[in-house]
């Protein structure tokens, strides 16, 4: 769409005038912008390398007559984030030791002058070739729900143990999972949370198959993280992670009952995300 409502002012804020601000100033858009029908979060989109001019890109409300108009699906701009990466070799470190989310995409972002167009004109060339980009749990959650080419990417990740894994290795749908495949390595596995069964007030097992079935990979919260997952990611209580997105980093293995099962025990190698709207993994 060409237009948005900005809620600082309440004014109408177009496209090609967002355009020609600097990204610092664009920056200070980010959060504040709406569709003017539905009120749902849109965000700016620049003009694209095939041609398609700046425009908005809202999550819309169901049956938003904005949503009939827009072609263009909200995950768009991080799939370009994405060829980005792949283009200048970036690497991301994964951060699982206290440090999560410490880089934002947009601050590691290089600004360089561009010759010819005047001494504040920037343009945004991603992150320097070959250079390492930092990123938590949450972010890489967001990403694996959010943005479609992203966990299908053969962008390297850095683990702490210093070896490179590719992205569409490394992150796994829960009912992707396989003994053969992932036991022992530290892999990341995400999911739609459908139920959750206490065991003996221990633990949360995430999605438990049934009892015969020992092929599917079993997820496990222990209790004793329950408090840190419920204040870090704003829930009412540990029941709320139903019907929501969760990663678990984890080195899956087979347990002592031959179960293939990965568990978590420090908050950040864990995260969670509500289901979006418009699910692009529908
Ligand atoms: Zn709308």
């Amino acid at each position: 769409m060409q237009f948005a409502l900005l809620t600082i002012d309440g004014s109408d804020l177009g496209a090609a005038q967002v355009e020609l601000l600097q990204p610092s100033e664009r920056g200070l858009l980010r959060g504040q912008l709406v569709c003017r029908t539905c009120r749902g979060p849109a965000h700016f989109r620049r003009r694209s390398t095939n041609g398609n001019a700046a425009c908005f890109a809202a999550r819309h409300v169901s049956g938003c007559p904005e949503a009939v108009l827009s072609d263009s699906p909200w995950p768009e701009p991080g799939d370009e984030e994405v060829a980005r990466w792949e283009a200048n070799e970036n690497v991301i470190a994964l951060a699982i030791d206290g440090a999560e989310d410490a880089t934002e995409p947009d601050d590691s972002t290089a600004r360089v002058r561009t010759p010819g167009q005047g001494a504040h004109r920037y343009a945004r060339t991603g992150p320097a070739f070959g250079s390492t980009i930092q990123r938590g749990a949450t972010n890489l959650l967001r990403q694996l729900v959010n943005w479609p080419t992203f966990k299908t990417s053969s962008v390297n990740m850095r683990l702490p143990s210093g070896e490179l894994v590719p992205v569409h290795t490394f992150f796994s749908r829960v009912r992707d999972a396989s003994r053969e495949g992932h036991v022992g390595h530290l892999r990341g596995f995400w999911g739609l949370v459908h139920t959750l069964d206490d065991w003996n007030g221990r633990g949360l097992w995430i999605n438990s198959p049934p009892a015969y079935n020992l092929d599917s990979l079993r997820l496990f919260l222990p209790s004793s993280i329950h408090p840190a997952i419920i204040e870090k990611f704003g829930l009412a209580s540990i029941d709320e992670l139903r019907g929501r997105y969760v990663l678990l980093i984890d080195t899956a293995r087979i347990s002592g009952g031959n179960r293939f099962m990965a568990d978590v025990y420090q908050v950040e190698r864990f995260a969670t995300i509500p289901k979006p709207e418009n699910d692009p993994n529908d």
